[in-house]
């Protein structure tokens, strides 16, 4: 018989308070503490791993921003509308392109170091989608490297920011009005803080990142389980173009059965010239589009897979040979020193690359200031869908985001804390449970969850693909435990949290991506090919009922 377990907000051990509650250490959450705490506020960091364990630390190619000759916002503005196929909201692109310049120059101010040439100018490339060399990089391709490097230390350095490491945040809190007062959280490690507790807050801040680990095959390291969507699911909050995950095209292809976070093949490898090839070295992107290998990501990614596909290969080649072995030990010392590792020798032979999944283009629906439908709960980041990235994310835009939209939280919230509209929220934390519970399965879900998604709801979807992996997940919900032949779970371990999320964000990205029967930017349906904006040209936004069923509606045209 099917045993369902809830994951409800269990009662919390201990309590703490502060002003701001930040989840999340990325470039987003770390943007919004030191933004916030200069703005005098009370800031707390809380993070489920090490400071540094995020996408941020991971991304290779760069940021990009309007900052060269002859480049401006709109150029930029173009290009990223293009990119999104249709679904982008022109004003927060022109928020993201405007500010963005200015955005990264405070980044170098606080004391983030990007390439520069002999002159002192920053060094800008070109990556898949841009028509100008706009993409400022650091440490060649170590760029997230460096810029997580440069705000950890920041925010090290102020006493004023409380940080908490291996803390899992589990579910918000809200007032008796529906007002975000704060979260309950697990922390793994030992001390007074150990186990479930609450803290209370003024304004949380989700920036928690991905959930690439939805899938098997990804770019996004192990945190990326999609927590923060779940957890705005539960508190009532609207998600929207869950749908839209891009995959990214080069990713080094580690062999058939390979599973979790794979090396990234940067497209900036492309911006400097690198071909793509089939088995036989005949380049395949030519006269697919204008812009050969550098076309945006979801037209590489689908010629890349449709290649595989009609010549049965398992993947496709990235050939750089030509570079030679000064300009990869230079421009690419990660990606080189990460092929090696795998034995391909880049300088020397061409090398295997497959589609995985990278970037969540939807996520927590907000405004231009970071709110969510949910009162006192803002999001940025990749966890956030502010309208900037729309059906598919324009390469190096996603730095910038978080970045953009992180100052404008704290900037908010500096407002609201002038004029006295942030005030202390009472909040039962003892009898505080999620909003709306959802199945609590069993960790060993992790692995399966990954196998559907990736069978049915990856670069390739359709009706029948939707609706196996739909039936394969809402199994798993019914059934987890009694796979393991337990009758209930012992106390819930972090791991049987994260796939109890896993299992939620799936169920909402299949429930939009079913519905939307239509081909556009990085979502691909085999059984619908054209883009219909007659009927699609809108979001699709995702709720949690509370009886814990998603229910995906188009939005209002
Ligand atoms: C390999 C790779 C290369 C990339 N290259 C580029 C690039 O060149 N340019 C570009 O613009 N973008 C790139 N991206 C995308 C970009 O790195 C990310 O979108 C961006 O860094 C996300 O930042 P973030 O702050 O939103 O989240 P992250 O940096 O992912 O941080 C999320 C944080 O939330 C924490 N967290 C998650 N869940 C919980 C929870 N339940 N409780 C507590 N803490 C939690 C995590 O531990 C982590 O600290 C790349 C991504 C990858 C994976």
């Amino acid at each position: 018989m099917p045993v369902t377990h809830r994951l409800t907000a269990p009662a919390p051990g201990w309590t703490t308070a502060t002003d701001v509650v930040v989840v999340g250490s990325g470039v987003a959450g770390l943007t919004v503490a030191l933004n916030a705490r200069r703005a005098g506020l009370r800031v707390m960091v809380v993070t489920k791993a090490m400071l540094d364990d995020g996408s941020t630390r991971w991304a290779q190619g760069g940021i990009a921003a309007a900052l060269g000759e002859g480049d401006t916002p709109e150029q930029h503005l173009d290009d990223t509308l293009v990119a999104g196929a249709g679904l982008c909201d022109e004003d927060a692109v022109r928020t993201l392109v405007t500010e963005g310049p200015d955005a990264v120059r405070r980044l170098i101010a606080t004391g983030a170091a990007f390439d520069r040439d002999a002159g002192g100018e920053i060094m800008l490339t070109r990556e898949g989608g841009h028509h100008r060399r706009r993409i400022a990089h650091a440490g060649g391709d170590a760029t997230g490297a460096e810029i997580s490097r440069a705000l950890v230390s920041a925010v090290r350095s102020d006493p004023g920011i409380e940080l908490i490491e291996h803390a899992l945040v589990l579910d918000l809190l809200t007032d008796a009005d529906g007002n975000a007062a704060g979260l309950t959280l697990h922390v793994m490690g030992e001390g007074q803080r150990d186990g479930v507790g609450a803290i209370r807050a003024r304004a949380v801040v989700l920036a928690t990142g991905g959930m690439g680990q939805v899938f098997s095959a990804t770019t996004n390291p192990a945190v990326s389980t999609g927590d923060g969507v779940a957890l705005a699911l539960r508190a009532g909050a609207e998600v929207a173009d869950l749908e839209f995950v891009q995959f990214h095209p080069t990713v080094l292809w580690l062999g058939p059965d390979a599973e979790g976070q794979q090396p990234l093949v940067s497209e900036a490898v492309r911006g400097e010239g690198a071909h793509l090839v089939d088995a036989s070295g005949t380049r395949f992107m030519l006269g697919q589009h204008e812009l050969a290998e550098l076309a945006p990501r979801d037209i590489v990614a689908k010629a890349i897979t449709r290649q595989m596909q009609l010549q049965g290969a398992e993947h496709m080649y990235l050939d750089g040979r030509h570079f030679g072995a000064e300009m990869w030990e230079h421009r690419f010392p990660t990606i080189l020193a990460s092929c090696r590792a795998h034995g391909i020798d880049p300088v020397t032979e061409p090398i295997p690359v497959a589609p995985a999944a990278h970037y969540a283009s939807g996520g927590i629906r907000t405004d231009l200031s970071g709110r969510t439908t949910v009162p006192g709960l803002y999001a940025c980041g990749e966890v956030a869908c502010t309208g900037v990235h729309g059906a598919n994310r324009l390469a190096s835009n996603s730095l910038l985001e978080g970045l953009v939209f992180a100052e404008r939280i704290a900037d908010d919230l500096a407002a609201r804390h002038r004029a006295g509209d942030l005030p202390e929220r009472a909040v039962d934390v003892a009898a505080a449970r999620a909003a709306h519970p959802v199945p609590l399965p069993a960790p060993e879900a992790r692995a399966e969850i990954q196998r559907l998604m990736s069978r049915g709801a990856g670069v390739l979807r359709s009706a029948a693909s939707m609706a196996d992996t739909a039936a394969g997940l809402a199994l798993l919900a019914e059934t987890a435990y009694t796979h393991v032949a337990q009758e209930k779970p012992a106390d819930p371990r972090v791991e049987t949290w994260e796939a109890a999320n896993l299992l939620l964000v799936a169920a909402a990205l299949v429930a939009a991506a079913a519905q939307r029967d239509e081909t556009r930017g990085c979502h691909w349906r085999e059984d619908f090919p054209e883009r219909d904006d007659t009927r699609w040209q809108r979001h699709l936004i995702t709720t949690l009922t509370a009886s814990g069923d998603l229910v995906s509606t188009p939005e209002e045209q």
